[in-house]
């Protein structure tokens, strides 16, 4: 195994930093998310000349919360973003597990485990960092800026769908689960549906709840709740098996009346949660292979664009940040055609994402009672370092 592509741990993720610099070399990132802003981060800093363009009229996220376990928050160190982000976040000290009917099952202290700096993060106070962090490491952030398709080339080009090209020495798509960068390079690859679907939502708190996840779970469904900002709001994300489809889109609205009934049997604690919730969010959970190829005529892809994850891992931003970090180094650290070196951060990287990927696939079950959480507790318990809760 590459030392540099460390199994599936998720407390540690050991990297070089190589500082040759990229100075000359023109980059168009696609996309302003977590593993596009992190790059621009991390490119800049190295001296590239780099361009991020983002379909959406401002840097903002209406989505709600992150858990950034100890990889991801290593890069976040790495970029020199660490305290900044801790500042922002809740500290997680626990996941406690508990039955649907509100008995607790395993309670795991992450400190124990090695898994300090586990970070309970909301996404767009992570997007407004990471925005800063790039601009002042001298990226250039466009916004209203569509891409509509990528052509690969010695010189690749984007287009956009207000009728501009743009070409730059290295297009890296950022851009997410409907990647133009990935379809690109992969053609289109239809993904399926889990039959599962996912309510997220956040309601206000006072500040006196434990830093912890808690997660309830019950037949066909579970739920997971965290707190975020200072403990002053809290996450809520519900699980449920359905066969009825949802759009794979995180903002489609639902009414919290679907998810309160979904749940309607749950433990007073659980219901009490939902109870409060007054917007809700609905989406599909889709399973997509990882894209086969990463890199061709000098156009790359990271983070979701190459290996969307289903949330039972809580790892698609650690990932897309881990892909941002390894691809700025790979660029910085080898000498040779660049096409060299793209090919060589998919050998760093595809092994690992494939394998969370996969992890994730194998947990989507492990939550609802009708696959004997109460053995998966005790087994997650002693596997910590591979197993997480899920976002
Ligand atoms: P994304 O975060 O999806 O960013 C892609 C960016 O590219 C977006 O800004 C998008 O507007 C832009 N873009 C897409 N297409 C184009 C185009 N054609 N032209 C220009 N720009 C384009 N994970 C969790 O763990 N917990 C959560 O609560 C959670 N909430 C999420 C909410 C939202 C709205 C999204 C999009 C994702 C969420 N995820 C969440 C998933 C997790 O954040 C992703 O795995 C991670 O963000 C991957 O980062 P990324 O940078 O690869 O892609």
């Amino acid at each position: 195994m590459d030392k540099q592509t460390p199994g599936l741990s998720l407390r540690r993720f050991s990297f070089h930093y190589n500082a040759m610099s990229l100075s000359g070399m023109n980059i168009i990132v696609i996309g302003a998310g977590i593993g596009g802003l992190a790059a621009a981060r991390a490119l800049a800093l190295r001296g590239a000349d780099v361009t991020v363009m983002e379909q959406a009229p401002e840097i903002t996220e209406v989505g709600a919360g992150l858990q950034i376990s100890p990889n991801g928050f290593v890069v976040l160190n790495a970029l020199g973003l660490g305290s900044a982000v801790k500042a922002r976040s809740v500290e997680a000290g626990a996941v406690c597990l508990h039955d649907y009917r509100g008995r607790r099952v395993v309670r795991l202290d992450l400190a124990r485990h090695g898994l300090s700096d586990y970070l309970f993060v909301h996404r767009a106070d992570l997007i407004d960092l990471l925005a800063e962090g790039a601009r002042a490491a001298g990226a250039k952030l466009r916004l209203l800026q569509k891409v509509s398709s990528v052509t690969p080339g010695t010189r690749p080009r984007i287009d956009l769908a207000n009728g501009a090209s743009l070409s730059a020495d290295l297009v890296i798509g950022a851009d997410g689960l409907h990647s133009k960068a990935r379809e690109a390079l992969n053609g289109s690859i239809a993904p399926f549906f889990t039959r599962q679907v996912a309510w997220r939502a956040v309601i206000p708190e006072d500040g006196s709840q434990p830093a912890e996840a808690r997660v309830y779970m019950g037949p066909h469904r579970h739920l997971v709740s965290y707190p975020l900002r200072d403990g002053r709001i809290r996450n809520i994300v519900a699980v449920q098996e359905r066969a009825a489809w949802a759009a794979e889109s995180w903002s489609q609205e639902d009414d919290p009346i679907a998810m309160q009934a979904a749940f309607g049997d749950f433990c007073p604690e659980a219901r009490d949660l939902l109870a409060r919730v007054e917007r809700v969010n609905l989406w599909g959970l889709f399973r997509h292979p990882v894209a086969p190829s990463w890199h061709g005529g000098g156009v790359t892809i990271l983070g979701d664009a190459a290996h969307p994850t289903l949330p039972f891992m809580a790892q698609g931003a650690c990932m897309a940040l881990e892909d941002a970090w390894v691809l700025a180094d790979t660029l910085a650290g080898q000498g040779g055609a660049l096409e060299g070196r793209l090919a060589a951060y998919q050998a760093r990287r595809h092994n690992r994402t494939r394998r969370i990927v996969e992890a994730a696939n194998g947990n989507a079950w492990k939550y609802h009672l009708s696959f004997k959480p109460l053995r998966w507790a005790a087994h997650s318990a002693m596997r910590l370092g591979t197993t997480l809760a899920p976002e």
